[in-house]
């Protein structure tokens, strides 16, 4: 029985103050809840992060690391930095960092690679974009994607894959319910034929404008296992609402 995972991806957002209402918010707001809950703040928030849920059923994660363990790479942070100040999750492959910072599948592999190391529980992104669905290549896409990240890895137990078609995030488009779990289920077929991964034991998230409105017929699905969520996320009532959806 895999527990439903809520993660709040807060990208490029926030001030102490912000953080400091939010999590107040959020970790009372949320305990008990059905859902393990996580969220992602950006580098300079997780100290803060991290102090605010101790004691929470809350668990704090990062939003990228670096492929490097140490040295000269000026602005990278590293996966034992992460793990050292606290840090549970790392945010991996995600389409924004594809789009904007050209990490390719093999730059996401050393990234895993860095992380499975480091003793982080990756999520790793994948998902098409609009043309690539329109083309009929959506899945063929995520399979790449998929393979390019996991293979040939030393450890995937507590492997997290979040499926975020590019279309849906931060659109107001989500893909239906019944397209979403077809892409979960194609996804998790394919797991079968990574080594290291257990398929039915692996958790899979949706994620592209996921609301409180829609959680609950996406959580329904029988493949997917909870919800990476961008915008949402920064509005306590909303969150809250998506992570009650799990219940
Ligand atoms: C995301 O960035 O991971 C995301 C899913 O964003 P949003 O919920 O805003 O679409």
């Amino acid at each position: 029985m895999r527990q439903k995972l809520v993660v709040g991806n807060w990208k490029m957002h926030g001030s102490r103050a912000s953080v400091d209402a939010l999590l107040g918010d959020l970790a009372g707001g949320t305990a008990g809840a059905a859902a393990e809950v996580a969220v992602c703040p950006t580098y300079v928030h997780l100290d803060q992060a991290l102090k605010l849920c101790a004691g929470s059923t809350l668990s704090v994660g990062a939003q990228d690391c670096s492929h490097m363990a140490s040295g000269a790479y000026t602005g990278e942070v590293s996966a034992e930095m992460l793990a050292e100040l606290g840090c549970r999750w790392v945010i991996l492959g995600h389409s924004e960092r594809r789009q904007y910072h050209a990490e390719s599948d093999d730059l996401v592999a050393a990234k895993l690679a860095a992380a499975i190391s480091a003793g982080l529980q990756a999520i790793v992104c994948v998902g098409e974009t609009r043309e690539q669905r329109e083309n009929g290549e959506a899945e063929a896409v995520v399979g790449a994607q998929l393979k390019g990240a996991l293979a040939d890895q030393a450890s995937l137990e507590g492997l997290v894959v979040a499926y975020e078609p590019v279309w849906a995030i931060g659109t107001g488009l989500t893909a239906t319910p019944e397209e979403a779990q077809d892409m979960h289920a194609y996804i998790r077929e394919s797991l079968d034929g990574i080594a290291g991964v257990d398929p039915a034991q692996t958790r899979l998230l949706y994620g592209g404008s996921v609301k409180a409105g829609n959680a609950a017929e996406l959580f329904a699905q029988p493949d997917i296992d909870g919800a990476l969520v961008g915008g949402a996320a920064l509005v306590a009532e909303d969150f809250r609402a998506i992570v009650e959806a799990a219940r």
